[in-house]
């Protein structure tokens, strides 16, 4: 089939706007006719640092992200990320506590006080917590919640933020915006959350958001940081973003030093996971693909010329896709179970089972490959039907989708 026949719903990598595929194409092989690709161009060229600094600008303008944060370009995926949200935001924890209480105090303070909280809901964010249990320790990571007690232990379920249990004065908390293999979706910024009276910043808040970025509008000012992975909303495989306040980088904050943290008997991030030195050096500290942030930045323009509004036009087609698919799974009640409860479906990733199992399921996938729907299996986790409603999609390839949704219901009930 040609490109045009199909409309993928994978869950990531995603696909992405034809045009900046045909664009990349061109780009790899003569960059603007340098005679070179943009893969074979210098990381620190002009060139490069035109691309990096474009795609910085776009993204704020798109999101709003204001002055006081700082975007970085980074590797190792949203994986890697659970790793260096918990070693820099535990450095900036020692870092604050010696400024407090000195030094003399510091080792029994980390041994009471230091917790990371993890709020987890779907399979995302309980990695990104059995990562930092793994790197400092089970009696520093604190579950403030967690989805699966309440839903017969399967993700489906934001629990009550009354429940929640919160540490004081933690090092970070850490939650999933939009869990990707179980359509879990928060539907805002969590109440308890937010920035307290004046003179109180509220707790340090970071979230992941590698599947529903550059779809809503997001309140970064609530944040300390939010990362996301460019293979789904953003562009291709093998760039990540952070998004992180200034005061958490030098010359506000600078990461302890390797022999206080040993001394602590804490970690330290590998170089390339630390975001004083990332930050520091543009982006460039090492080597990054410029090639991927050349797709990013084509992705933020091709947004930014379609939406004068920027995210809130997005936000409002991809409500309107997800609607839509929505409403044509819940017209057939006896054939489709929606995952996750109502309240915290997923916009992006759309999980649902088919009365039947494995193999109606099976053939719902193959029938809709035939008409050019593809990429619609769940993950191998949890199994059951996928439909990923990424910006790359368009509104009528929902459209497409909630029609064969109806009709292969009605086929089975007669
Ligand atoms: N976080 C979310 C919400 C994801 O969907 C994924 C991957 O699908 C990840 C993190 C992990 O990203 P990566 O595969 O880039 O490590």
């Amino acid at each position: 089939p040609s490109r045009s026949d199909i409309t993928y719903f994978g869950a990531g990598p995603s696909g992405l706007p034809h045009e900046v595929i045909e664009d990349a194409a061109q780009a790899l092989v003569n960059f603007n006719n340098t005679g070179l690709g943009i893969a074979e161009h210098s990381h620190r060229s002009n060139i490069a640092t035109t691309i990096l600094n474009e795609a910085k600008a776009d993204l704020a303008s798109y999101l709003d992200i204001p002055d006081d944060y700082e975007i970085l370009f980074m590797q190792g995926g949203g994986s890697g990320e659970f790793s260096a949200l918990a070693y820099n935001f535990v450095g900036a924890w020692v870092a604050r506590k010696q400024r407090e209480i000195g030094f003399d105090g510091l080792n029994s303070a980390v041994k009471t006080d230091l917790k990371l909280d993890y709020i987890i809901t779907g399979s995302w964010s309980q990695k990104a917590a059995a990562e930092a249990e793994r790197l400092f320790g089970e009696e520093h990571v604190n579950i403030v919640a967690d989805g699966r007690k309440m839903n017969d232990g399967k993700f489906g379920s934001i629990p009550e933020e009354s429940t929640w249990k919160l540490s004081k004065g933690a090092a970070m908390v850490y939650y999933c915006d939009n869990e990707t293999v179980d359509g879990v979706e928060f539907p805002g910024f969590p109440k308890s959350l937010e920035p307290g009276l004046e003179g109180d910043d509220g707790p340090i808040v970071v979230a992941d958001m590698s599947s529903n970025i550059l779809s809503r509008k997001i309140p970064i000012k609530n944040f300390s940081a939010i990362f996301f992975g460019a293979q789904k909303n953003l562009g291709v495989t093998g760039i990540t973003v952070v998004v992180i306040k200034k005061s958490f980088l030098p010359p506000a904050t600078s990461q302890p030093s390797a022999t206080l943290m040993r001394q602590l008997g804490l970690p330290i991030p590998p170089r390339v996971f630390e975001y004083e030195t990332v930050a520091k050096n543009n982006s460039l500290y090492n080597t990054l693909s410029i090639f991927d942030v050349y797709v990013a930045g084509r992705v933020l323009k091709g947004l930014l010329l379609q939406h004068p509004d920027k995210v809130e036009g997005q936000q409002a087609i991809s409500q309107q896709k997800a609607q839509l698919i929505y409403k044509a799974l819940e017209a057939h009640p006896d054939v489709y179970k929606i995952v996750p409860d109502k309240t915290v479906r997923s916009r992006m990733n759309i999980c649902f089972r088919i009365e039947g199992g494995d193999s109606v399921e099976k053939t719902f996938v193959e029938e809709g490959a035939a008409l050019g729907l593809t990429g619609l299996k769940g993950h191998r986790s949890v199994g059951g039907i996928r439909a990923s409603n990424y910006n790359a999609v368009p509104l009528e390839g929902a459209e497409k989708l909630a029609e064969f949704i109806g009709a292969f219901a009605s086929h089975r009930e007669t």
